[in-house]
């Protein structure tokens, strides 16, 4: 007996066949192969990868009311152990590599279901720079649940869907691959899909080769936490006071920050630290294109527990090709802001422990919040 599978090809085994040929031996087989594809579909263990609001209506469908227990299907937090992954969600190009890589850590059978819009198409993200096209450009969807979310029913339909499948394909049934949502306006995406007879090998490959990369190492060296010795003050004083006094800034805009000079904003926040400014509250960096040349508008804000949560914000202006200094050594959650308007707006900050990306992959081109960024900029090989 050759067994079909999605393709409509057969396939036999020499062995298979021989066995098949032994008195009575084919009823027993049959009986075992129903009981084994029961077992088998009734003992999916999920691997969630649950990246966003779809995430929300997946834990649902663990609760009482659809109680997804109840086709013998569990939540594994380990691929290795897990027959069917779910994503939930947006799936980012940085995420990508991840995703992929803990897909290929799932042991054969194994299956997918793409939950909800998002992991489906990109949804309303399908157009931007950091955005995968729908997650079977990287891997094989075999039941896709549509919804902006889907509710629990839904996903739990598709549990049956897939149940249904397995049992079609371990008894060696035809059936039909389950038709992808799409919707007329909808353009498809960059890179080819999956089951797109027309995909490059060369993207599959480079995926694959991407997601065996470490991209978890730590930075070389110890990053020291313990920040610079704050500046004394005699007393504390207003911020307004301060910057008049100390620091000469006397032109408050009333809809904005005073702006610092560079070369003084370092000490500026040292000298707040030490009146009791101790939360970083923001670093936002703002580029502004012009004929001349760039500027840049870097905004920095602190409050001060101590007084009633009052704030200090400051803004430092600089020409295109200059940097700031870091205030990481005076605040310890500058390092990751920082880097954040590093990572999206390309400002450079002095002294910085470990001035690198931190949202988008290290070999991304360019800084997608600067305005004359292209929006739909592509990424090969996730969109
Ligand atoms: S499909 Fe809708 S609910 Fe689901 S992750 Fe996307 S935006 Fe959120």
């Amino acid at each position: 007996m050759a067994v079909i599978d999605e393709s409509g090809q057969a396939y036999d085994h020499p062995l298979y066949t021989t066995l098949l040929h032994v008195p009575g031996l084919s009823v027993a087989v049959a009986s075992l192969d129903q009981l084994l594809t029961w077992g088998a579909k009734n003992a999916l263990y999920i691997f969630p990868m649950a990246t966003s609001c779809c995430g929300i209506e997946f834990m649902a469908t663990a609760a009482a009311r659809v109680d997804i227990d109840r086709i013998g299907s569990i939540v594994r937090a380990t691929p290795r152990q897990a027959d069917v992954m779910v994503i939930a969600g947006t799936i980012t190009v940085k995420m990508a590599p991840k995703v992929k890589r803990l897909w290929d850590q799932m042991p054969e059978p194994k299956w997918a279901i793409a939950m909800g819009s998002c992991a489906i198409s990109g949804d309303f993200y399908r157009d931007l720079y950091p955005t995968v096209p729908g997650i079977d450009t990287i891997l094989p969807v075999d039941v896709y649940v549509p919804g902006c979310p889907p509710d629990p029913t839904a996903l739990m339909h598709g549990m049956l869907r897939l149940q249904e499948k397995i049992a079609a394909k371990q008894a060696g049934t035809w059936r039909a691959p389950e038709v992808r949502p799409e919707t007329e306006k909808m353009h498809g995406p960059a890179v080819r899909r999956i089951d797109d007879p027309e995909r490059d090998p060369a993207i599959s490959a480079e995926q694959s080769r991407q997601a065996g990369l470490h991209s978890f190492d730590a930075p070389e060296g110890e990053l020291d936490w313990r920040g610079a010795e704050p500046v004394p003050v005699q007393a504390a004083v207003d911020f307004n006071t301060l910057l008049a006094e100390r620091f000469g800034i006397e032109d408050f805009p009333a809809d904005n920050a005073p702006i610092v000079p560079r070369d003084r904003h370092l000490e500026l926040a040292q000298t707040l630290k030490a009146m009791d400014y101790s939360l970083l509250i923001y670093a936002v960096a703002t580029h502004y294109p012009k004929p001349e040349g760039d500027t840049f508008e870097v905004a920095y804000g602190l409050r001060n527990p101590s007084m009633g949560g009052k704030l200090a914000q400051w803004r430092v202006i600089l020409q295109s090709g200059e940097s700031i200094a870091s205030l990481a050594s005076v605040f310890a959650a500058a390092d990751w802001q920082e880097r954040e308007q590093y990572d999206l707006v390309g400002v450079a900050f002095d002294n910085h422990p470990d001035l690198r990306r931190i949202m988008l992959p290290e070999d991304w081109q360019g800084h997608p919040l600067r305005r004359d960024y292209a929006a739909d900029t592509a990424c090969r090989p996730w969109r």
